[in-house]
This record gives C-alpha cells, structure tokens and sequence, in this order.
C-alpha cells in the first residue's frame, strides 16, 4: 500500500488523483491533504479518504475544518508553513505536488529533503528552481515523476534507455537528440493579433481539449504555459533548451516525442485525460490496469503537426530567454507571469498585453547567476509586491 500525500487536492489534479486512488484501494490510500482555502471540499475529501491529517493554507478556514473532521480524529493544520511542515511525516511513501504557482515550491523541496518520492504536476516548481530541486533530489536519491502529461510521454518515451557507451570515460552519454514537446495550441490557435483584441476572458478559459484549474488554461491561451514546459523538460530530463523542439499539434493525441542520435522517435500516445500520467507517475515502474477510454484511431483520421505562431504569442519565447539567461530570470519571468495571469483573470487587463506586462515587471528585478532559495523567494516577493 502506497501512503499519498496530495498537495492541492481541491484542484484539477488533485481531484483527478483522488479519482486514481478510488479505483485503487488496494494499491493507495491518502497519509495527507492539502488545501488553499476550499474548506468544504477538502472536507468531504477527508471524510471519504480518512487521511491521518489535513492542512489548509487559509488559516480563517481551520475552525471550520477541524470541528468537522474531529469526530474522525484526523488532525487539522492551517497556515503555509503547516503545509511544508507536514512533508516531514515518515509515514508518507509519496508526494502528489500539484499545488498551483511558486507556493509549491517550498513543500517540493521539505518532501525532498525528508526523501519522499515526488509525483510532480507543479511545473513552477522547476521553472522557478530547477537546478536546486534537482540537486536536492539527487543528493537525496530522490525520484522525481512527472505528472504533466508532455513530460511523462517523454519519461515513457525514454525509460530503458541507455544511451550509447563512451569507452573512454566508460559512461553512457545520451542518445537524446531532441526533445519533441507537443502542444494543443490552446484555444485561440491560428488567430492573429487582431483576432486577439477581441477575445473574452471566457473565450481564453475555454481550452478546447482539456479540462483544467483557472491559471494553466489562461498559460495555455498565451502559450507560456508550453514555455514553462521547456524549462520543466529541461531540468526533468537534464537536455537544453536548445534541443527542445515545441510542435503544435492541435487533437492532443500524441503527448509528446523524444528523436534519438539514430533518427528514431518513440512517441506516447492517447486519449487527452491526465488520469494516465498521474496512474503512471503513481504506479511507476509499474504499468498497472485502467479502464479509461482507450485511443480510437479511426477516429482522429488527421493527427497534424505545425509550428507555433511565436510572433503573435510572444510568451514562448519569453521563456526561452529567460532559461538562456538563467540565474533568477525563468523565476522572474514565473512570479510576473503568476501576477500578470491574476490581473487579466481580474480582468483588470487585455489578453494581449499579458507578454509585454510580464517581461516588463521580469526585467525590473536585479540578476543573480546562482540564486539560493532564500534569494529566488525574494526575487519572487520583489515582484508580487510591484503590483500590489
Ligand atoms: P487548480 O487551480 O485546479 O488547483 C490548485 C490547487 O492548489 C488547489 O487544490 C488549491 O487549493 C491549491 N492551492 C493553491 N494555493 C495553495 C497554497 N498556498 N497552499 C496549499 N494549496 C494551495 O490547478 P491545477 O490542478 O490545474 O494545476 C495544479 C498544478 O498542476 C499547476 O502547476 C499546473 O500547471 C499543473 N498541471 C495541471 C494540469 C491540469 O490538467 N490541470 C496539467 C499539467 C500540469 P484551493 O482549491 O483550496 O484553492
């Protein structure tokens, strides 16, 4: 039996994996749960899963959920620091981090650190400190399996293999030769800007093949949600940027590709619903039973491939600078990318100025080439409070 803890459970993956564990009694039970502020739901999930203890980032919501749930003798956390305070419990086989935004960062790295394997959908995680999550996790033979759905067709499309031996140095090298990362192209694929100056914020909330939390689905519209996807394969899978190819590919079908020094690729592919790279991630190194819907071919007679449109949806290319840049630049960039997002879901701004108002509020924060935690929180505070 495997012991989850599940950061951000109230969310679209933390529901989805509620939904895995469901389906799998014998294989999983809940050890933790973690909010940010939706008492009832986290309620209802702990009165069905009867975790041994539950946190709420919202410290006004703690009398409410601990009078619920003290008939169960489950305890009852508030506050963000709680939440990483809870990653230091032994009985925890596995963190689920699927918290959205750079507040996921601080309980990644304490489950690290206290050796817990990590199913990671947070992609800012990495963008925001990508080489020192991965330092922690090799320093503490911590894995790390991806969740996103892109990165774990590109981890299947990778597992056994080996590489090619290099007998001088008696070491495998990688047989990578890129990284082919798929993209649906969100919904406003094909427009141009002036199509853009039109749309509605309900339009950007409309992703035509997935179903997710508010904040990716507006990065899908823009396209920066695929730039934080480059800089999450980048220090998931240890290959630059410059070997990370983006194809847009509208049905979401094949999840991602991965072309080897010989010219083959090994693709994943299937139905667009994350319940299989969560399972995987799970259940990793095994491959173990699912009755989702299987991929119908005839069904998609026309998979298509083209390039992204990086004039008209410049947040690409953001991203792409600012993993050049390195140091606290993709933090930069991630914590005026988390603002910006905020303001246009406020409405408070036009689609189209979401790029330039990023790199606007990124650019106003001093570089520094090998930040420590201490320093990426306040490169990402220097941001949240320009715009308070
Ligand atoms: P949602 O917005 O649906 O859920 C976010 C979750 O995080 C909620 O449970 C929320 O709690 C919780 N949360 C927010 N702030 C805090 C905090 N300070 N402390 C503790 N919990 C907090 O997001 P998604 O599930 O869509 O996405 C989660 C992550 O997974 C993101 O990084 C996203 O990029 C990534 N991802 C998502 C995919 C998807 O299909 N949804 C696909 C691939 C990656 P509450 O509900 O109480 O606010």
């Amino acid at each position: 039996m495997k012991r989850l803890a599940i950061l951000g459970s109230t969310g679209s993956i933390g529901t989805q994996t509620l939904n895995v564990v469901r389906r799998n009694p014998d294989r999983y039970s809940v050890e933790v749960l973690c909010a940010g502020s939706n008492a009832d739901l986290l309620i209802a999930q702990a009165r069905e899963f009867v975790p041994n203890a539950v946190a709420i980032a919202d410290d006004s919501q703690y009398l409410k959920v601990q009078e619920a749930l003290d008939p169960l003798d489950i305890k009852v956390f508030a506050g963000t620091e709680s939440v990483a305070d809870l990653m230091e419990m032994s009985t925890i086989d596995m963190v689920v981090a699927a918290i959205v935004g750079f507040a996921g960062l601080e309980p990644t790295m304490r489950a690290i650190e206290y050796k817990h394997p990590i199913a990671l959908a947070n992609k800012e995680t990495m963008v925001v400190a990508g080489a020192l999550v991965t330092a922690a996790a090799n320093q503490s033979g911590v894995p790390i399996l991806p969740v996103d759905s892109e990165h774990s067709a590109i981890f299947q499309s990778m597992v056994g293999e080996s590489g090619e031996w290099d007998a001088d140095h008696e070491c495998f090298v990688s047989a990578v030769d890129k990284i082919l990362l798929t993209a649906s192209g969100g919904p406003f694929r094909g427009m141009s800007r002036q199509d853009l100056e039109k749309v509605s914020l309900a339009d950007a909330l409309k992703h035509p093949n997935w179903s997710m939390g508010r904040k990716v689905t507006i990065d899908s519209a823009t396209l920066m949600n695929k730039g934080l996807e480059v800089i999450e394969a980048r220090w998931l899978f240890d290959v630059p940027a410059s070997q990370i190819d983006v194809l847009v590919h509208p049905q979401s079908v094949v999840h991602s590709m991965v072309q080897y020094r010989d010219g083959s690729i090994k693709a994943q592919l299937g139905v667009p619903t994350m319940e299989t790279p969560i399972q995987y991630a799970l259940s990793f190194p095994e491959r173990i039973e699912s009755h989702l819907p299987r991929l119908d071919f005839t069904q998609y007679p026309n998979l298509t491939f083209e390039k992204p449109d990086r004039d008209t949806f410049r947040c690409l290319d953001i991203a792409y600078d600012a993993i050049d840049k390195g140091g606290n630049v993709p933090c930069a960039m991630n914590a005026a990318n988390e603002v910006v997002v905020q303001r246009y879901i406020n409405n408070e701004l036009p689609f189209l100025a979401i790029p330039d108002e990023v790199e606007r509020l990124m650019n106003q924060v001093p570089f520094i080439q090998s930040p420590s935690l201490e320093q990426l929180k306040q490169t990402h505070q220097q941001i949240v409070s320009m715009v308070l």
